[in-house]
């Protein structure tokens, strides 16, 4: 009933020249049922906009403003991400938690303001490595997904559960230590829906392990950082993934 999805954030990374970089992953890509989003830096998406435009891909962001347009300066609104095309909107990853103290509040308000303009946020959730080792990762985990959760249907928004000692670090979760986590996301959804919520991993995902998470009950897609900036290496980590 959920359809995979991958997703690719190039986070800081990316220039105008790397349009190439569109054309050679959709070349890459085989028809396999998975949704395929990338999510490039701000500046690129009105160019990605174009050479994705009739491909399977779609597009998102890797963060929003909360606040619709206006005297906000340095900001992008949801809405001008639905006008340049974008689909999703990554909202609450860790990087802009820990680098630019955004707290569940505000990462909330980001994928409300993201769901008025009819984008899905995609919103971040994920333990540091002292919360794992003091045996708090659930809780913790628990607790941010409580507190940065709009009012949303299942089927209107994606989690993504990122230990933050995966990200970058070569060192992605187990696929047992991954699906507990993501199963005890699932039981804590409110209300109904929960069978629809689809939960993307991320943190060190590459094509060596992105099929062990995938069979995984509670995984429905990867969050790929560092292995999406090589078209023919995330051609084939999607082409892996179903
Ligand atoms: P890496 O895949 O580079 O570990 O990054 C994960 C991530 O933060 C995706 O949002």
């Amino acid at each position: 009933i959920r359809r995979p999805l991958i997703a690719g954030n190039w986070k800081m990374n990316g220039r105008v020249a790397d349009g190439a970089w569109a054309q050679r992953f959709r070349d890459s890509l085989t028809a396999n049922g998975t949704d395929i989003l990338v999510c490039p830096p701000a500046t690129l998406l009105h160019l990605f906009q174009g050479l994705f435009a009739g491909s399977p891909v779609a597009l998102g962001a890797q963060d929003c403003s909360p606040e619709p347009d206006g005297a906000y300066t340095g900001d992008v609104s949801a809405g001008m991400l639905k006008d340049l095309g974008c689909s999703h909107v990554i909202v609450g990853h860790s990087e802009r938690r820990d680098g630019h103290g955004e707290g569940d509040d505000l990462v909330r308000r980001k994928a409300g303001a993201a769901l008025r303009e009819g984008l899905t946020p995609i919103i971040c959730i994920g333990e540091q490595l002292k919360d794992r080792e003091a045996g708090i990762a659930i809780e913790t985990v628990l607790a941010q997904l409580a507190g940065s959760l709009p009012e949303a249907s299942a089927d209107d928004v994606v989690i993504a559960y990122e230990p933050v000692w995966a990200i970058g670090t070569g060192r992605s979760a187990g696929p047992d230590e991954a699906q507990e986590m993501h199963a005890a996301i699932r039981a804590a959804w409110p209300g109904d829906g929960a069978g629809r919520l689809r939960i993307l991993y991320g943190g060190s995902v590459k094509p060596e392990n992105v099929a062990a998470l995938m069979a995984c009950p509670d995984i429905d897609g990867a969050l790929v950082g560092g292995a999406s900036l090589d078209p023919h290496v995330f051609a084939r980590l999607v082409n892996l993934s179903s």
